[in-house]
């Protein structure tokens, strides 16, 4: 038996945080959470696990993360400027800081293969539990075509572990589903827009796949039991991805544009990840395109996840970290907050503004377990009896800060 103590128990319920609290765990089970916890009625043979000046909650989940991604730049993205083993060695520190951080569990929404998840659950890296989409499915132009600005494609660069992800017309979709899951995709990632970040003359309104390919690539996926995760900023794009049925829109920026979105996202419980904190970066990024996307869409990115917090729809966090290094992923929580979420611990009190399911941490920020249901995941980290013991005693502050000004291109 485990015994862990909390200065701070949040159970994840919406309760109150609870003081002087002990979790007993048998079997990687919870059995017990009590307050009234005198040693002498503890197993002689428990092992203690003393977190009495620590806040004890369920792992956090990010839903929407690159792990293996270290910068923007287009030497970092093609893999050109270090040996591949040192980026997968960096790429493992990565994991093992967002574990120490409370997160125990990542989506990773491109550019991680499926070998870092054999390696943590073989134990040989340390790192939370992977939902995996390895590459992002888009047609010849969009954000998935990995061309250069001055056009050259790096097609020396094929990688079996994340197969090639641009595709076009009904056949294609379906082979590459097909293809993703094969290679260990867990959840299937596509692109309707482009996006901040994306190559001049490809921007958050401009569409990419047709409504046919993309009900054929939601359809293939499902029929497969993958849900798809779709990168979806604005413009007509935006709408033809919630029409086809995907699981989630990623970013959304542009959801207030067209009135009828968001109703329709809170009817068919399509899952809204807005990502803020990348577009934190891009609105300070050197590449003047990116800066000014980012900067014009900040509005209508604030007033679509208000809207959609009035609305019902499931709003859940995602950092799209890696691009711009890979900074604390709490940090998306305080931007949710800021954006309309109560800070308060998770439940349903609030009516207006929808509570997020996380705690005041000993900062005395608010964070966050969003997403348990919209990340792709096949089980649940909620804290409970007697779920499994998936809990988090955060002990580093930021998985790693780094500096965010890199060029932004492509
Ligand atoms: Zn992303």
């Amino acid at each position: 038996m485990k015994i862990v103590r909390a200065g701070s128990l949040i159970d994840g319920t919406g309760a109150p945080p609870v003081r002087d609290a002990a979790v007993l765990i048998r079997d990687g089970r919870i059995e017990a959470v009590t307050t009234a916890s005198p040693r002498a009625s503890w197993p002689a043979d428990a092992e203690v696990i003393d977190g009495s000046r620590l806040t004890l909650l369920p792992g956090l989940i990010d839903c929407h993360d690159h792990l293996a991604f270290h910068g923007y730049e287009l030497v970092r993205r093609w893999g050109l400027d270090e040996p591949q083993s040192t980026r997968h060695l960096r790429t493992a520190q990565v994991a093992s800081q967002i574990l120490a951080s409370g997160y125990t569990a990542v989506r990773d929404a491109g550019g991680l293969d499926a070998g870092f998840r054999l390696a943590i659950q073989e134990g040989l890296i340390t790192g939370p539990r992977l939902v995996l989409a390895l590459a992002i499915i888009s047609p010849t132009g969009g954000i998935g075509d990995r061309i250069s600005p001055s056009g050259h494609v790096s097609s020396f660069l094929h990688d079996p572990s994340l197969p090639p992800s641009v595709t076009n017309g009904l056949e294609g979709v379906r082979t590459t589903v097909r293809t993703m899951v094969r290679a260990g995709a867990d959840v299937i990632k596509c692109a309707t827009t482009g996006g901040a970040s994306s190559r001049a003359g490809h921007g958050p309104k401009d569409s990419a796949f047709s409504l046919d390919e993309m009900k054929a690539l939601v359809e293939e996926a499902h029929a497969l039991g993958r849900r798809v995760m779709c990168h979806a900023v604005g413009g007509p794009g935006l709408r033809l991805a919630i029409e086809a049925g995907v699981d989630s829109v990623e970013h959304g920026c542009y959801l207030d544009d067209d009135r009828e979105l968001i109703p329709m996202m809170a009817e068919r419980g399509t899952f809204f990840v807005p990502t803020l904190t990348v577009y934190e970066y891009h609105r300070e990024s050197p590449a003047p395109h990116v800066r000014e996307r980012a900067r014009a869409l900040r509005s209508h990115h604030l007033e679509s996840v208000g809207r959609a917090l009035a609305a019902g729809v499931k709003v859940v966090a995602g950092t799209d970290a890696g691009g711009h290094g890979h900074p604390n992923n709490a940090l998306e929580l305080e931007h949710l907050v800021a954006a309309g979420m109560t800070p308060q611990v998770g439940g349903s009190r609030s009516r207006r503004r929808r509570p997020v399911t996380g705690h005041p941490r000993a900062s005395g920020r608010a964070t966050h377990q969003a997403g348990d249901q919209g990340w792709g995941g096949r089980d649940r980290t909620r804290l409970g009896l007697p779920l499994r013991a998936v809990l988090s005693l955060p002990t580093v502050r930021a998985a790693r800060d780094t500096p965010h000004r890199r060029s932004a291109q492509g």
